[in-house]
């Protein structure tokens, strides 16, 4: 390809992007597509000629933005948000451009040291205490799962690594969670050879947050049993109701039993960069390791997910191999971010970050985030007074969970909303009764966009309720 015609093909493109992101919210939130219609309308193999780009943006805009949830759409109020934001998509777009492989400092030092000064910015900016060393791993399930990994490997005295499930010990090992923390914990702990069967569900209090004392129980029990409690992981904001455990208490029974605590922030952590919620970081200084996701709530494209760690050391027993190919001069005096995770080759993340985090200021983070806690209290109210409906949780964090006070209709009315294309909500069970959540931190969401979501909402009620 000229140089001429990548120039002007990357105009188009950008014209594509910024028409996409203009449009989004007159388009239906949620894909309705058949399993295998987008597949169908594919050929069986790659073709054999060139196809020029008017062709393959045809097929983008025909084939594939019908199979497309929109995300980015500002009446995307459903799992959580998955944020970008303009600045995020120019970084990722230069991200792309250099092609960088960033796995050790030598194959990129920008990369390495950026990402470095980064985490410092984003940790200052979220109030993280002292004493922990970032590094961005792609998701929140994978930084659970290398915590999960330090931790088997400091309660083994290092020996699972190499002797893996016949090391002294390692058939004993315990991890605690609350009944309400989020499936990639259950993934970790399976994944680690720890065994899902050895993760020990916590109950919770009224407020759906892990009850210590509990937890305290359980730790005993299994101590004086003879087994091995190695890690306990702390959520604050679950995904299914941004329920907090009480992270400071938890952390003194860690302490007193010497049991590796990992705080699994991934979607509320944001939050924590307004004084005001600052209460969220209660206790993360008690915490061997800490992740919150950018690409969730701080407008960056997904995947950047920041995760901090006490003990690099261990972190390095656990994850770091050098075989002779990689061996740089310098690697005594640099990071080599390839063994503070699990993959080895690693893309340029954290200048999304940066260019967001440049672009929008503290400030205008703080901005975007209180104007989606703003949203979510009229939201609450709004079901508050709504005779048909009744809160179960508030929206204090920026999602509320409520259901309708006929029970029985939660599941049409959920079909009705998302049918419509106005707007994308989903549920949950709490306490085994089926939730609706809607949350209001998207990038884009305004009050008309609550208003519509709103109109939506109601509409359902009624359809379901002639049923
Ligand atoms: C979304 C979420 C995760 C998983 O995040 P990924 O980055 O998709 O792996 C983990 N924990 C909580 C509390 C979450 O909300």
């Amino acid at each position: 390809m000229s140089a001429d015609t990548f120039r002007e093909d990357l105009h188009r493109v950008a014209d594509w992007v910024a028409e996409y992101r203009e449009n989004v919210a007159s388009r239906p939130v949620l894909s309705r597509t058949q399993p295998g219609e987008i597949a169908r309308a594919l050929p069986d193999a790659a073709p054999d000629d060139p196809e020029s780009l008017d062709t393959i943006i045809r097929d983008l805009d025909d084939i594939l933005l019908p199979g497309i949830t929109h995300w980015t759409h500002p009446r995307f109020f459903a799992y959580f948000p998955a944020n970008n934001s303009e600045p995020s998509i120019l970084a990722e777009l230069v991200t792309a451009a250099m092609g960088a492989q960033c796995m050790s400092w030598q194959t990129s030092p920008s990369a390495t040291e950026l990402e470095h000064v980064v985490l410092g910015w984003l940790g200052d900016l979220l109030g993280l205490p002292d004493g922990f060393e970032g590094v961005i791993q792609d998701t929140a399930s994978s930084a659970t799962l290398v915590s999960i990994l330090m931790a088997r490997e400091r309660a083994t005295g290092g020996r699972f690594r190499t002797q893996g499930a016949g090391a002294e010990g390692a058939d004993k090992l315990r991890v605690y969670a609350s009944e309400e923390a989020h499936s990639s914990v259950e993934k970790a702990v399976f994944l680690s050879g720890i065994g899902s069967d050895n993760l020990r569900r916590i109950p919770v209090t009224d407020d759906l947050a892990m009850d210590p004392d509990a937890l305290d129980d359980a730790i005993r029990a299994d101590r004086d049993a003879g087994l091995v409690p190695c890690a306990v992981v702390a959520t604050v904001g679950t995904t299914s109701t941004l329920a907090v455990d009480p992270v400071e208490q938890i952390g003194h029974v860690c302490k007193e039993h010497g049991v590796f605590l990992h705080v699994d922030a991934a979607f509320a952590g944001s939050l924590a960069a307004l004084p005001e919620m600052r209460w969220l970081m209660d206790g993360v200084k008690l915490a061997d390791s800490f992740v919150m996701n950018p690409h969730k709530w701080m407008y960056v494209n997904f995947d950047c997910s920041a995760h901090w760690v006490r003990d690099v050391e261990l972190l390095l027993q656990t994850c770091a191999i050098e075989p002779e190919y990689l061996k740089t001069a310098r690697d005594d005096d640099v990071r080599n971010y390839r063994d503070w995770g699990i993959p080895l080759g690693r893309r340029f993340r954290a200048l999304k970050l940066w260019w967001v985090l440049r672009s929008f200021g503290a400030d205008g983070i703080r901005a975007r985030l209180r104007k989606a806690l703003t949203l979510a209290e009229g939201l609450e109210d709004r079901v508050r007074n709504d005779p048909d409906l009744e809160v179960v949780t508030p929206g204090r964090l920026g999602l509320v969970c409520f259901r309708p006070v006929r029970e029985a209709l939660g599941p049409a009315i959920l079909d009705h909303v998302n049918n419509s294309g106005e707007a994308d909500i989903t549920h949950t069970k709490i306490d085994g009764r089926f939730t609706l959540r809607w949350h209001t931190a998207q990038g884009l969401t305004t009050e008309e966009d609550v208003d519509t979501g709103w109109a939506a909402l109601r509409r359902a009620i009624d359809a379901a309720s002639h049923e």
